[in-house]
């Protein structure tokens, strides 16, 4: 849970408006409220289908507006009048990971405001099974979930799929390259015949051809391609020589100094070592890649998205379902052999009406991939010298916050005004000198402005959080 929503970064073409779309009077306006104001490419390419009935296969990424697409979808689909069983599950939406689940939850419940009382559930692994049970057996029409944990409520009964009538596949490419075929198969086989599938995937590996060929009917295809809008983000290409590409990394951003970058490499190795180098140079930089356990990632995260560490360094596949409302730069530390995938990567930043930056490195052996994303954009790149880059004065850029890692969460019923409270409160600091919080299960973090970091922690640590005397600890980016 944050304390202040995600801010909504809306795709940046407004299409056409929902209004011509067969939705209730009261769900338009929840849209216009939400700010919505038109649609996005694949909602508009997908909405109209969707909401008539038919399966389909989309081609989408997040920041496309996907879930809402397959959300206002569910929520039609919702039969809320039949009172004999009130609260049986109606819609699935199978997700790869609790951090894609907790979002596309959100997104629901947002769009699911303008009916009374429309019960979305979350279950994912990581949390005691006991009290998604106890959940459970107060009933939901949507469940949001990952596959693991869903069989497990299958396999015990608590959740059951006999009323249900929208079956959705968040990133099932995904969900696949994470070994989930056979998992998804035994949802799937309980789901009654009669319902609507909807599939949504990045790429189109052969898993995702067999799945569909298995679970959907007659199902259409939908693929808006990846643009890049040059008014929103400036491209910047660079020559570099192999042994100059890491130091390459950090000339940009002691010349540039974007707040947050996320850096994109090839491999795992290639990751670990560029974190390495920036972290020698005294940046807050960490790395993401598939080897993190959870918990490890889901500080990485935090930490990167309330601003407390300046560069995150990421793979594709690591970075896959991340949303970060405010990133002022990526930088393709490698080029990537697959043009949609650079443009996918780019599209990260110049979100909501800011400007990006997207900084590309390339070495004389990767000039085959620049010709194929010049190709794909539809026009050719600008190269720049890396002679030019100079750095600023100052050394490197301090991230702005730093994040407070409290011991207790959702579990010891820590609310993110309760943290909000003790800081602005006897601690004595102002809400503008703090940022996010997000209370997970076990663990609370909150982003404090650097200035004070030490002295809140100390008066964290000596004072109470919901009455009680709390551990707190700096978390070190
Ligand atoms: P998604 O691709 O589903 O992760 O959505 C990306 C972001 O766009 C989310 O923050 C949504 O709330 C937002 N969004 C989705 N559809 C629209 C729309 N039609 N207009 C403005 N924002 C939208």
């Amino acid at each position: 849970m944050t304390r202040t929503p995600a801010p909504a970064s809306p795709p940046a073409a407004v299409g056409p408006s929902f209004g011509t779309l067969a939705l209730a009077p009261a769900q338009l306006e929840n849209l216009a409220g939400l700010g919505y104001v038109g649609m996005t490419p694949v909602q508009a390419a997908s909405l109209p289908l969707a909401l008539a009935g038919t399966d389909l296969i989309v081609q989408a990424q997040t920041g496309s507006g996907k879930t809402a697409a397959f959300a206002l979808a569910l929520l039609a689909n919702l039969e809320l009048t039949d009172a004999t069983r009130p609260f049986a599950v109606q819609a699935l939406v199978l997700c790869p990971t609790r951090e894609l689940a907790d979002q596309v939850t959100n997104e629901i419940r947002r769009l699911a405001r303008s009916e009374d009382n429309i019960k979305t559930l979350t279950l994912c692994g990581g949390v005691p099974l006991r009290n998604q049970q106890t959940s459970l057996e107060h009933g939901a029409h949507i469940v949001v979930g990952t596959p693991g944990r869903i069989i497990d409520h299958l396999e015990r009964g608590a959740l059951k799929l006999d009323a249900l009538n929208t079956l959705v596949f968040d990133e099932a490419d995904r969900m696949l390259d994470m070994g989930f075929f056979d998992d998804i198969a035994k949802i799937a086989d309980q789901c009654p015949r009669q319902r609507q599938t909807l599939l949504f995937s990045a790429t189109y590996p052969e898993g995702i051809v067999k799945l569909s060929q298995r679970f959907l009917r007659a199902p259409k295809e939908v693929k808006v391609r990846a643009q890049v809008d040059a008014a929103q983000i400036e491209q910047r290409f660079y020559e570099v020589r192999e042994d100059e590409r890491l130091h390459a990394v950090s000339l940009l951003l002691q010349h540039f100094r974007p707040v947050s970058t996320l850096a994109f490499c090839n491999t795992k190795q290639q990751c670990r070592d560029l974190a390495e180098v920036l972290k020698a140079q005294g940046y807050l930089a960490l790395a993401l890649h598939g080897e993190l356990e959870q918990r490890e990632r889901d500080q990485v995260l935090v930490q990167f998205a309330n601003r407390s560490c300046s560069v995150l360094v990421a793979t594709d596949v690591a970075a896959r379902g991340l949303d970060i409302a405010q990133l002022e730069a990526v930088i393709n530390v490698d080029t990537t052999p697959d043009p949609q995938l650079h443009i996918h990567r780019i599209g990260r930043t110049g979100r909501a009406d800011a400007k990006g930056l997207a900084l590309s490195l390339a070495s004389l052996d990767e000039m085959g991939s620049v010709g194929k994303i010049e190709l794909v954009q539809g026009g050719e790149v600008q190269w720049y010298p890396l002679a030019e880059l100079t750095p600023a004065p100052g050394g490197p850029l301090r991230p702005p916050m730093v994040t407070l890692q409290i011991v207790g969460g959702r579990k010891e019923k820590i609310r993110a005004g309760d943290v909000l409270g003790a800081l602005t409160g006897d601690a004595g600091f102002s809400a503008a000198q703090v940022g996010k919080i997000n209370v997970n299960e076990f663990s609370t973090y909150v982003a404090v402005d650097r200035q004070i970091a030490d002295q809140a922690l100390k008066r964290l640590s000596a004072g109470t959080v919901k009455g009680k005397r709390v551990k707190v600890r700096l978390l070190q980016a």
